[in-house]
């Protein structure tokens, strides 16, 4: 297949390219370094089947003249202090951008991929969270920039698909880590696994009963992988239905890295959803995906890459 990606320089992109690159695919790369690394980037520069255009999606789709096979749309910052940074840029990624990326795979007949997200559900009052639940979003609060952008997208995402036929297949991803997540992205993984190999207590926001299931990064590759291999065009969830509490999750991590840490209270932030959990049935049953890391694992294979000075790991290119 030949393949752009936008967002390719981000966290997420960078194990989408490299698994697609080793399944034999091309790659073209698109991303601005608004929230990624051009260290992303670097990785795969000398790979025969990789190719990078440094453009913003939203105001300079690249036109591409060669056949494309598949659009995968995973631009857009996506950690809390990155998007309430950059609100309006926010908002253009997921409505211009999404239909930028919409109209190049019309244009090809390719396949499109919208990343979604859990932030959909915003603040929800139905648990775990199955695809059919329309969600709790406050729509000109803090987090708004970013749920309302990737509700838009969404919406933008099936017109296309009804209107024009495009092949659209939308994910909605729950909390995703793992190595080459920026250090300072800000969210709650970065942020404990850093001040905790730092010997800083971790900051845990308003009392720590707020919940997230976080998904090892690998997994939700797979998941993406399998998806576009059927034919499907519904909301599929991806994330590992594994809860815990925030103040059980810095546990965790004082127990990996240093249980003398202390744990700081900090204000909660406004809108921070109470509750979450992907209810992942229909993952299961039409793609027989299930993450398979658990948060023990995924954790210990993250403070291994934090520990290093460069958290990008080079690549085999024979693959
Ligand atoms: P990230 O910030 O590491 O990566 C996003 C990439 O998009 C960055 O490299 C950024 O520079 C690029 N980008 C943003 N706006 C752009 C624009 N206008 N033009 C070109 N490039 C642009 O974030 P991530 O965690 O890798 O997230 C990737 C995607 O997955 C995002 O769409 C995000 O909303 C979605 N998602 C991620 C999570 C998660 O837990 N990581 C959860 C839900 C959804
Ligand atoms: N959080 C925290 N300490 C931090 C960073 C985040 O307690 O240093 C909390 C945050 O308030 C939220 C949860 O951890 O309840 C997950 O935050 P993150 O920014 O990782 O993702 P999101 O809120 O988008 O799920």
């Amino acid at each position: 297949m030949r393949v752009l990606l936008t967002g390719s320089a981000g966290f997420i992109g960078s194990h989408l390219t490299e698994r697609l690159l080793s399944d034999g695919h091309t790659v073209i790369g698109v991303d601005n370094y608004i929230s990624g690394q051009p260290a992303n980037t670097q990785l795969f520069l000398d790979h025969p089947r990789f190719s990078f255009i440094e453009a913003d999606v939203s105001t300079n789709m690249p036109v591409v003249q060669e056949p494309l096979d598949w659009v995968l749309h995973f631009a857009s910052p996506a950690s809390p202090p990155h998007y309430q940074q950059h609100q309006i840029e926010t908002l253009m990624v997921g409505a211009q951008g999404t239909q930028n990326a919409l109209e190049l795979a019309s244009r090809h007949g390719a396949k499109f991929m919208l990343a979604s997200t859990s932030e959909v559900y915003g603040d929800p009052k139905v648990h775990p969270q199955p695809e059919s639940y329309w969600g709790h979003v406050n729509p000109n609060g803090l987090r708004s920039c970013y749920d309302e952008a990737k509700r838009y997208a969404e919406a933008i995402t099936f017109a296309y698909h009804r209107s024009r036929g495009v092949d659209t297949r939308v994910i909605r991803i729950f909390n995703t880590y793992g190595p080459r997540m920026r250090a300072d992205d800000g969210r709650v993984v970065t942020n404990l696994v850093n001040q905790a190999l730092r010997g800083e207590a971790l900051t845990v926001y308003g009392d720590g009963s707020q919940t997230r299931s976080f998904q090892y990064v690998t997994d939700l590759i797979e998941g993406i992988i399998r998806l576009m291999g059927v034919d499907f065009h519904e909301p599929v969830n991806l994330g590992n239905p594994d809860e815990y509490t925030i103040l059980q999750f810095a546990e965790v991590i004082r127990e990996a890295i240093n249980p003398q840490l202390p744990v700081v209270f900090e204000p909660l932030p406004q809108d921070d959803p109470m509750q979450r959990k992907p209810d992942i049935s229909r993952a299961r049953e039409l793609l027989g995906w299930a993450p398979s890391k658990s948060l023990h694992e995924g954790l210990g294979l993250t403070v291994a890459a934090f520990r290093q000075p460069q958290t990008a790991a080079p690549l085999d290119h024979t693959a």
